[in-house]
């Protein structure tokens, strides 16, 4: 599924469908708490854990499993997360995304949290945008914290901290 920007400037209603287009060929990048808290939710980090390269980083991803590509957490019978109250932090911020820069997509404008300049956009392409029987309506600020926490978490995530966190999830 492809991010089809749209500035994100007021309230929005949403109610998630569960059609799992957000959970399926998706790179979902792991902090190191989102990683500690599905583990004390039951789950064996081998199972959910995979390593990519990028520069002279490694970086923590989602496992898929391989017959679709969709997240190992997703239940193709339901359409549900099995991890719904321990999933990863990007998990909550989609459908909608926080950047530091524009994406250069009419109408952005930046957005101003706690002294941060930040460009805030949702997934004109995910049904539960705008439904017609909201079950909830997001705010910019509360996806604008979320996206400064996915930051700050995202910024302390190395290997030394991930085998750390391994060795301390096997005492
Ligand atoms: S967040 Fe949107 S794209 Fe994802 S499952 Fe819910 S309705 Fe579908
Ligand atoms: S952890 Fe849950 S919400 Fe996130 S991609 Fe997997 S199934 Fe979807």
């Amino acid at each position: 599924m492809r991010f089809k920007p749209k500035p994100f400037r007021e309230p929005v209603s949403f109610k998630c469908e569960f059609c799992l287009d957000c959970c399926r060929g998706r790179h979902v990048y792991l902090t190191l708490n989102d990683i500690e808290r599905i583990a004390n939710a039951g789950h064996d980090p081998q199972e959910f854990v995979t390593f990519s390269v990028e520069g002279n980083k490694i970086r923590f991803v989602l496992a898929v499993r391989e017959w679709d590509l969709g997240c190992v957490f997703h239940d193709p019978e339901t359409g549900k997360c099995c991890v719904h109250d321990a999933n990863p932090i990007i998990c909550r911020i989609y459908p909608f995304m926080v950047s530091r820069k524009p994406l250069g997509v009419e109408g952005e404008k930046p957005f101003h949290h706690k002294g941060q300049t930040l460009w805030l956009y949702y997934d004109e392409s995910c049904p539960g945008i705008n439904a017609e029987e909201p079950e909830t309506t997001i705010t910019p600020e509360e996806i604008a914290k979320l996206g400064l926490k996915f930051e700050r978490e995202f910024e302390r995530t190395d290997m030394a901290g991930f085998a750390e966190l391994l060795d301390e999830l096997e005492r």
